[in-house]
C-alpha cells in the first residue's frame, strides 16, 4: 500500500478527464510541484493531483473539502489568436484524505475572447511561479482541513500581471458560475 518510492518521480500521472494539448503540457508541471509540496505531509501518506473539469464550486462531494483561490494567467483565443492577461482567474480544488491516500481535484476556470462571436472558452496559462504559490497555499489548506493542524498564517499572494482592460464578466467562466472574486 505505502510506496514512498513513487513520490519523487514526475510522471504524467493517472487519470485525467480532459485531453487537450494545453492540458497535457501543463499537467506534468503541476504534478511535479504538487509532489514536491506534498512529500512532507504525514509520513506514509500519498497524495495525487487530478485535473477535473466537472467539479462544481461550492458543491464538493460528501467527505471532500474545498479550496478556491484567485490567481493570474494569460489566455489566448484559438479563433483569432488574440491574447489577454487577467488577474481574476479562479482555481477550484476539491480534496479528500482516506486511509493515507489523498486526492486533489483541480479545475482552473476559463475565459473566452470578447472580440470573437461564439469564441470557445480558453484554459488559463499560469506561470510556474504562480502554480507554485497556488499549490503552496493548497498544501497549507490540506494541513488545516485534512490533518487538522492549526497553522495560523495567511496565504501567499500571487504575482500579478499588468492588466489594462477591465474584467469581462460575460467572458469569464467563474463569473458565469458566480464564484469570481469581487472587489
Ligand atoms: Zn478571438
Ligand atoms: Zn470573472
Amino acid at each position: 500500500m505505502l510506496n514512498p518510492v513513487e513520490l519523487p518521480r514526475c510522471p504524467q500521472t493517472q487519470t485525467t478527464t480532459s485531453n487537450t494539448d494545453t492540458d497535457r503540457m501543463a499537467q506534468p508541471e503541476w504534478t511535479c510541484i504538487f509532489q514536491m509540496k506534498t512529500k512532507d505531509l504525514k509520513q506514509g501518506d500519498t497524495w495525487r493531483l487530478e485535473f477535473d473539469e466537472i467539479i462544481v464550486p461550492d458543491c464538493p462531494n460528501p467527505g471532500w473539502e474545498q479550496y478556491i483561490r484567485n490567481t493570474c494567467a494569460r489566455f489566448k483565443c484559438t479563433k483569432c489568436g488574440r491574447g489577454w492577461p487577467s488577474n481574476r482567474v479562479m482555481v477550484v480544488f476539491h480534496m479528500r484524505l482516506t486511509s493515507g491516500h489523498g486526492v486533489v481535484k483541480v479545475r482552473p476556470f476559463c475565459q473566452n475572447c470578447k472580440q470573437c462571436s461564439d469564441a470557445p472558452m480558453e484554459k488559463p496559462k499560469i506561470t510556474s511561479e504562480n502554480i507554485d504559490i497556488l499549490l503552496e497555499n493548497l498544501v497549507e489548506k490540506i494541513r488545516i482541513k485534512c490533518y487538522h493542524e492549526d497553522l495560523g498564517k495567511g496565504h501567499r499572494p500571487f504575482i500579478s500581471l499588468d492588466v489594462k482592460s477591465p474584467h469581462e464578466p460575460a467572458h469569464c467562466e467563474a463569473c458565469i458560475a458566480g464564484i469570481c472574486t469581487r472587489n
